[in-house]
């Protein structure tokens, strides 16, 4: 007798290891690879701007993949289980199958869902898709969940041996007896209706084949250098730029280890066994996000370090004008409006700007950090809630791991160090182009026939800094001490 099982699609949209695909082809004759669009599901989380756009041209990609094997790819909207409910009865199915995800509404749909099918006599199994331990299986001594990265990563590292080899894609899928409608993919209303993304398509390849061009080009040399160079924001290709084909499940991070060590044997030279091996520990800060988030649910939210709930943010009245600011990259801080404007045009930012912008925002003007992660959830195309959790408490200083809140950045001093020449904040504020490097952090203290020959009036062509950094540092200060005495009274 022929068996049919579904595989209910999230965010794993490939077919090189994909768990719940690869189980399903190995025990079923037929298989029906399922998409259902529920974005009120994911309650607050629902992806943003950014990330529908990249969804969108993941799934037309993954559709014209599974088109060619033989299963098309079934696309519904509407509630997941009734969609899952009526596709068992009309693909006359008696097992489906999907990838686990870890955030907390998520993990409660899901868990209703696997109980509600088996309810009804089904199999329904979920797998390992999207890390590389899951979030209970890394333990301190004491049995308790991490909240510091290092210790973490050491417990992983000791268990390398028992990360998944990457398991093959299916050459071939039985064409299902029946034909099941499905949606397009135009109708589920995934892309901007004014057209912002041009951007996008100039520098993002979504889906499979994107994802593992990226990660060849990247394991076969610039991975040699990652360490050395991952904190020079001008430098195109010194980073990975797999976090939005990570966050998709375009490639597992299985894929992305078992390449970084392949390209441990291959690569030599300066350094570069080193170099490999920091780029390892950057997918753990992926791995620690996630077991944050399982672990601390609320943190999306609410500051992990609790005394931190009654920080003396600025209010929404008096800050409004700072945030649009920030947000269109028109602070007058170079190096903060470089990344703003690198976000908007391209849906994603450097990780060392991340980290500038994040601090500017949270402590020079005293804007609440889940502002920013807001701002950063619509933008980014590879918005995750783990990694901007993470970051975003990690920048504000109240999350696990974080840095203490009184080392606050200077961008002028991370940009002189970072981006020396210039070079990353000429791209993206050409209003500055022109300016020595001397001067190109702090167009402020450029001498007025310098301005005029660079063409830059402050205030006109280029804003004067939004606030001052000095005072702002020193209001930071003052407001972490109230917190730190009343916490210690
Ligand atoms: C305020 C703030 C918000 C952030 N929000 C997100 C987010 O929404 N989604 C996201 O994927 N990353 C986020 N990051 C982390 C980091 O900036 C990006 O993962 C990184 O810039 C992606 O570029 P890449 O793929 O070239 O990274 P690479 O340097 O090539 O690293 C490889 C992979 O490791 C993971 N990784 C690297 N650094 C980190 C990190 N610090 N934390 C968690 N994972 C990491 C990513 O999956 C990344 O793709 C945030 C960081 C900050 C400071």
């Amino acid at each position: 007798m022929t068996t049919t099982a579904l595989v209910w699609l999230r965010r794993d949209l490939r077919l090189g290891d994909q768990p719940a695909l690869h189980h399903a082809v190995a025990h079923h004759d037929v298989v029906v690879p399922v998409f259902v669009f529920a974005p009120e599901e994911e309650k607050d989380w629902q992806p943003g701007a950014a990330s529908r756009w990249w969804l969108h041209h993941s799934l037309t990609a993954l559709a014209e993949r599974f088109a060619k094997l033989g299963s098309p790819l079934i696309v519904r909207s509407g509630s997941s289980l009734a969609v899952l409910r009526t596709l068992v009865k009309d693909a006359g199915a008696e097992a489906v199958y999907w990838n686990r995800l870890y955030e907390p509404a998520v993990i409660a749909r899901d868990a209703k869902i696997k109980d509600a099918l088996r309810a009804d006599g089904l199999t329904a199994e979920s797998f390992n898709g999207a890390v590389l331990f899951e979030p209970w299986q890394l333990k301190t001594g004491a049995g308790d969940p991490y909240r510091v990265y290092s210790p973490m990563f050491r417990a992983a590292e000791a268990r390398f041996d028992e990360i998944r080899k990457p398991l093959p894609a299916p050459k071939k899928l039985a064409v299902p007896s029946k034909a099941l409608k499905s949606e397009t993919l135009d109708a589920l209303g995934l892309l901007p209706t004014i057209a912002w993304d041009g951007g996008l398509h100039e520098h993002w390849q979504p889906g499979e084949k994107g994802a593992l061009q990226r990660l060849e080009q990247f394991a076969s040399q610039p991975i040699a250098k990652y360490k050395d160079l991952r904190d020079q924001p001008a430098l195109d290709g010194a980073v990975s730029g797999l976090s939005p084909h990570l966050h998709f499940g375009e490639i597992s991070p299985q894929q992305a280890f078992v390449r970084a060590q392949q390209a441990n044997h291959e690569l030599s030279g300066a350094g570069a066994h080193g170099n490999i091996h920091h780029f390892v520990k950057e997918l753990f800060w992926r791995e620690f996000s996630h077991h944050l988030l399982y672990h601390y649910p609320k943190t999306p939210t609410e500051p992990m370090y609790e005394k931190f709930a009654a920080f003396p943010w600025r209010k929404p009245k008096d800050y409004a004008a700072d945030l649009v600011a920030w947000q269109k990259g028109l602070t007058g801080i170079p190096i903060v409006d470089a990344g703003m404007r690198q976000l908007w045009v391209t849906g994603w930012m450097h990780n060392r700007v991340r980290m500038i912008v994040a601090s500017f925002l949270t402590k020079n003007l005293l804007i609440p950090w889940q502002e920013g992660a807001a701002w950063f959830w619509d933008t980014l195309v590879d918005a995750s809630l783990p990694q901007n959790t993470l970051g975003w408490q990690w920048a504000a200083g109240c999350g696990a791991d974080a840095a203490p809140y009184f080392r606050i950045f200077n961008p002028v001093l991370q940009g002189e160090k970072f981006d020396a020449e210039g070079s990353y904040v000429r791209t993206w504020v050409p209003e500055l182009a022109t300016l020595p490097a001397k001067f190109i952090h702090k167009p402020w203290e450029a001498p007025s026939e310098m301005r005029r020959a660079a063409g830059i009036a402050l205030d006109s062509v280029y804003a004067h800094p939004v606030v001052d950094l000095k005072e702002s540092r020193d209001r930071a200060l003052a407001a972490f001490a109230k917190i730190k005495a009343s916490a210690d009274a």
